[in-house]
């Protein structure tokens, strides 16, 4: 039985040792009186975590809290998420393995569209661009939210204080702060809780100290951002694809895996310019990577360039491909602006002679990230539901097609996560309102908790780091992510395949830090699969999917959506999902 495709109660996914080991301790949840967590600050010092004797593991405290909406992640998304739940009456509790305002994209991006027809584009006008540019693979629902609601996103960052400060930390907290929301910081949440066919809270471990957390609520929106494999190019070490992986190990339906990001390496164009937003949509095309990597592939790096190695491009720190330029300018100037037409007219297969004239780095360096709001939790309607009843998802990690399968508009992802929070918030809060709780048993509760520390009490087994360097080197070459084949990607598949079924339930950790790396290991090996056999199933080229076995767009077979979800036996299944006539 593959151990990544079926639900807890049926097997350990990584491996499950004997239960029966939960200390289980009532942390009651104080609701809005509690002040702020920020529960264990980072020391942001990896340096393999906390000493804790291994055997004490077992014994460790399970913290248990309730909310009535759970937000798991802390970005854009999972800020005005929270913050709409709770306006519209549920009591909020957010979790994030990292910390609001300093994880995530969201502290990374510079420039955010707001949509206004005084700019001279009709709303009517624009939507059609966008389907035209993401070659009918948007969704219009998502896309005319983004214009409805980009505006007023703005004004409420505009009155966190966003657009003056650099990093975003205070801005982001400020709602959560004065509304009294509760926010526990460095936990990992690493399995969704299901009962009687519902979303009933979340578990995972914190980073930090020999304790483990359950969170029971009545419905949980998954913000837990793109996905991608720990490449050093772009700072998204942190997004593994958290939320689709606990998500999928439910019964969620997950899609847009055949869309990549092709954010070059270098801050600059290809005209040696720096990347622009605004109209100069030429410019922000040629940035896509796209056709970097085709050309590449067909020509070979021109003089000077390179191929990104697994896990390559810059340095972590270093120069960035995409819209972050210098210092964050003022509000008005960061914010306004028409953001000119989507998309620079992307129509038909991506081009392949396209090339570059200074050095470019291609393949790698934002490697398997999902294309801004094109990956993730396939949305049921047009208000973030899943398939699950109570369970939602928001921003980077919900599958919205907002801009189709390519990225159109510079600067829609930041308003689109806010977007897409503000919706997801209020929806489940209502949601919340006319539903009983459902609560997890502790006996399936210890068994989750024994699948969640057994690499760390396993004695031999593969260390994540040489697992996940396994798996980029199978999945980052940009002849397998960004220009593929029917035989590259089933070769591919076969290693990912034998990682999944022999490696991944060997996963060892060291100490605390460890573990949590086995578990995003987990989730970057089940995105792969997820990736290979959707690039596998579309059988020809359209937006930032590119076969060069089928290298036209074939409206007759292909206008449609691929879902991935698991089969009755828990096997990974992928499916044509229509999509909606424009
Ligand atoms: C370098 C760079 C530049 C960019 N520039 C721009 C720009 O100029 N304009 C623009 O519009 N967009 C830009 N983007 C994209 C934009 O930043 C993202 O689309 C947006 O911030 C996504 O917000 P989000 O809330 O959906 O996810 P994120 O901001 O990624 O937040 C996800 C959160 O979930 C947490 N999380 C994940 N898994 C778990 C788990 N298992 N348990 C608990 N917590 C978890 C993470 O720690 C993180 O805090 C840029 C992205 C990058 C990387």
């Amino acid at each position: 039985m593959n151990p990544l495709n079926t639900k807890f109660k049926r097997r350990g996914f990584l491996g499950a040792v004997g239960g029966g080991c939960a200390v289980i301790s009532a942390a009651a949840y104080a609701g809005r009186e509690m002040p702020v967590g920020n529960e264990g600050r980072p020391s942001m010092s990896h340096g393999g975590g906390p000493s804790v004797k291994k055997k004490n593991a077992a014994e460790g405290r399970l913290t248990q809290v309730t909310a009535d909406v759970l937000v798991v992640g802390g970005g854009m998304a999972g800020v005005f998420a929270a913050v709409k739940a709770h306006d519209s009456g549920a009591r909020v509790l957010l979790v994030d393995k990292g910390s609001v305002g300093r994880s995530g994209q969201t502290p990374f991006a510079r420039g955010i569209f707001r949509f206004d027809e005084q700019d001279g584009m009709s709303r009517e006008e624009y939507l059609r661009k966008t389907a035209e540019a993401a070659e009918y693979m948007n969704n219009p629902a998502y896309t005319g939210l983004l214009l409805d609601q980009s505006a007023a996103v703005v004004d409420e960052l505009k009155s966190w204080g966003f657009f003056e400060e650099a990093t975003y930390t205070k801005a982001m907290n400020k709602p959560l702060r004065e509304r009294k929301i509760r926010v526990i910081e460095r936990v990992m949440l690493t399995h969704l809780l299901e009962k009687d066919g519902r979303v009933a809270g979340a578990m995972g471990l914190y980073i930090d100290k020999n304790e483990s957390i359950a969170i029971h609520a009545k419905s949980v929106i998954l913000c837990t951002g793109a996905s991608g494999f720990k490449p050093t190019g772009w700072q998204i070490g942190a997004q593994t694809a958290d939320g689709d992986a606990m998500a999928y190990r439910i019964g969620a339906e997950i899609s847009g895996k055949e869309w990549v990001d092709g954010h070059g390496g270098t801050n600059y164009g290809l005209e040696g310019k720096p990347m622009t937003t605004g109209s100069n949509t030429e410019e922000i095309r040629g940035m896509l990577g796209v056709e970097q990597n085709i050309e590449v592939e067909k020509n070979g790096p021109s003089a000077g360039g390179m191929m990104g190695p697994p896990g390559g491009g810059p340095p972590p720190g270093g120069r960035d491909s995409g819209e972050r330029r210098g210092p964050p300018p003022d509000g008005d100037k960061m914010a306004g602006g028409p953001g000119g037409p989507p998309g620079g007219g992307h129509g038909g297969p991506p081009p392949g002679g396209k090339g570059g004239k200074g050095p470019i780095v291609i393949g790698g360096v934002s490697a398997g990230m999902s294309n801004h709001k094109a990956e993730g939790l396939f949305p049921q309607d047009d208000r973030c539901s899943s398939n699950i009843p109570g369970l939602y998802a928001a921003g980077d990690s919900l599958c919205s097609m907002q801009n189709g399968g390519i990225y159109t508009q510079v600067g829609s992802s930041l308003a689109g996560s806010g977007a897409q929070g503000a919706l997801a918030g209020k929806t489940a809060a209502r949601y919340a309102a006319s539903v009983q709780e459902v609560r997890v048993t502790d006996e399936d509760l210890n068994l989750i908790r024994s699948d969640i520390y057994a690499p760390y009490l396993r004695e031999r087994g593969f260390s994540p780091r040489w697992v996940t360097r396994t798996m980029q080197g199978v999945m980052i070459p940009n002849f397998i992510l960004y220009v593929k084949s029917e035989e590259r990607l089933q070769a591919a598949l076969t290693y990912i395949e034998y990682i999944r079924d022999h490696q991944v339930p060997l996963l060892k950790a060291d100490d605390l830090h460890e573990l949590r790396l086995c578990h995003e290991t987990a989730n970057m090996v089940l995105n792969a699969e997820m990736k290979l056999r959707a690039s596998l199933m579309r059988k020809e080229s359209r937006g930032s999917h590119y076969r060069e076995d089928y290298p036209e767009r074939n409206d007759d077979e292909w206008l449609c959506w691929i879902k991935i979800r698991q089969d009755k036996d828990g096997n990974m299944e992928t499916v044509k999902h229509p999509v909606p006539a424009v």
